[in-house]
């Protein structure tokens, strides 16, 4: 009683010039099994040249890659995610190295990290896989990229000490305040920001994102997770970052053409993908 009812605005009606990138989505899972071409048509009708899919292990990706053939314009990322750290095994770094040295449509190493919110993993396993996919994406020499979740210190002294300011890297999903946001552009790093920056809370998010400097902002969705306002609590999928989009340039003071075209080009930047999408 008394609730508004959400007005599920279609995101097409809002679509922006191609030339997007969603820069981090879980496409390849059963919560797209069924209408996965429907997703990626959408995706491209709201203005989305890019889509970067990323695959949580090196087993999703050798199983799954394939519902991707027909859909160049999805480009890879590949990493043990911190709550699997107990997967980042000798073999599993040797199937990654392989599958890089095989797949040009593999981008980055990523998501990796830690996360101390879920309890998936003991932390030294954490730091453990950490430090060796780190090690992985310097040998291989490919941009990384970062999930890291109420760990924020304990992330950054890694990569602090471990020497990877000024190296290719893209903090995904970033949810946090000012002073966040300006040690990770301090060491020369890119961030991502997702649906939540709509959400009415998150006003410390939306002063962040302000005062990213404009080459280094990159817009994602997390799909299936954190769809943006007004799809907040549904599955989020790439089309839906044209409401994301929409905030973060009305928290910038720009068009939301212009915003959506920065971020499209610093992930094609980013990520090496000029030709591709
Ligand atoms: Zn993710």
């Amino acid at each position: 009683m008394g609730h508004k009812k959400t007005e599920r605005i279609d995101p097409l009606t809002r679509a922006l010039p191609s030339g997007g990138v969603d820069s981090h989505a879980h496409l390849d899972g059963p919560e797209f099994g069924p209408d996965r071409e429907d997703v990626l048509a959408r995706a491209r009708a709201a203005g989305l040249s890019g889509v970067g899919n990323v695959f949580l292990g090196p087993e999703d990706f050798n199983t799954r890659r394939a519902v991707f053939d027909r859909h160049p314009e999805v480009f890879f990322l590949l990493g043990i995610h911190p709550c699997d750290g107990q997967r980042c095994t000798p073999e599993s770094l040797e199937a990654m190295r392989m599958a890089f040295a095989t797949e040009p449509r593999l981008r980055a190493v990523g998501e990796i990290g830690l996360d101390f919110h879920w309890q998936d993993c003991p932390r030294e396993l954490q730091f453990k896989a950490f430090a060796e996919q780190l090690d992985l994406a310097r040998e291989l020499d490919v941009p990384l990229v970062i999930h890291c979740r109420d760990a924020e210190d304990d992330c950054l002294m890694t990569l602090e000490a471990r020497g990877f300011a000024g190296y290719p890297l893209l903090w995904h999903c970033f949810g946090g305040g000012p002073a966040l946001a300006r040690r990770i552009l301090n060491n020369g790093w890119h961030i991502s920001v997702p649906g939540p920056v709509t959400y009415p809370a998150n006003a410390a998010l939306r002063e962040a994102v302000a005062l990213i400097p404009a080459d280094r902002l990159l817009l994602e969705t997390d799909s299936p997770y954190l769809a943006p306002v007004p799809w907040r609590g549904r599955r989020n999928e790439p089309a839906l970052t044209v409401f994301t989009a929409q905030t973060v340039a009305e928290a910038r003071g720009v068009s939301p053409e212009d915003l959506w075209l920065a971020c499209g080009k610093n992930a094609r930047r980013f990520f090496g993908l000029e030709a591709a999408c």
